[in-house]
């Protein structure tokens, strides 16, 4: 597995994330937080308590990547969604990739009443994206390959690394086997 950024790496890019979003939504009003799960697990915990604003904490699940490395159709289960009617939302992702999820979850958070939104990711790929949507706030930018660690998988694997790595081909393959 090549390391593409490492725990220092990643713990630096998430707290300079943190004082950018700070900075723009100040430390006074209640902001509604909400994590895309899965691949936002690690973020999420990190990144929220590096905020200086009270907040109100929320998870929805999205996900499209069906068991392999490209993307396929989005499902999206909000059951677990909190109140998001006349409140500040920011969205926190894992990785802007063709940018569907964070698209679909804007305007599903907007038909719920929010009163604004913005979205948060680790990762943004260099690559066209299908929509115009673009993220507010990103930690970093890597090349369009498939990575895993610091909450993404493969196949449920490899959430737990401290790590961020490029997956290569032949440990797809036997991960897959
Ligand atoms: P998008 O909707 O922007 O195409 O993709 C968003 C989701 O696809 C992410 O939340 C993430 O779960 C998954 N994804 C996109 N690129 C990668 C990648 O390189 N590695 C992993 N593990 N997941 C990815």
């Amino acid at each position: 597995m090549r390391v593409l950024l490492d725990e220092t790496q990643l713990t630096q890019g998430v707290h300079q994330l943190a004082d950018e979003i700070d900075q723009y939504y100040g430390n006074s009003r209640p902001l509604t937080v909400i994590a895309v799960m899965t691949g936002s697990l690690v973020l999420f915990a990190d990144l929220i308590r590096r905020l200086s604003m009270p907040q109100r904490v929320g998870v929805v699940q999205a996900s499209s990547y069906r068991g392999g490395t490209t993307s396929g159709e989005l499902h999206v289960d909000s059951q677990m969604m909190i109140d998001v009617t006349g409140r500040d939302v920011l969205l926190v992702d894992d990785i802007f990739d063709t940018g569907k999820t964070l698209d679909r979850l804007r305007g599903m958070m907007l038909e719920c009443g929010a009163s604004s939104i913005k979205t948060a990711v680790l990762l943004h790929k260099q690559r066209d994206h299908s929509v115009e949507l673009r993220p507010d706030f990103v930690a970093f930018e890597i090349p369009d390959e498939f990575v895993v660690g610091y909450g993404l998988d493969y196949l449920d694997m490899y959430r737990n690394l401290p790590y961020l790595a490029i997956l290569e081909p032949a440990e797809i393959e036997a991960t897959a086997s």
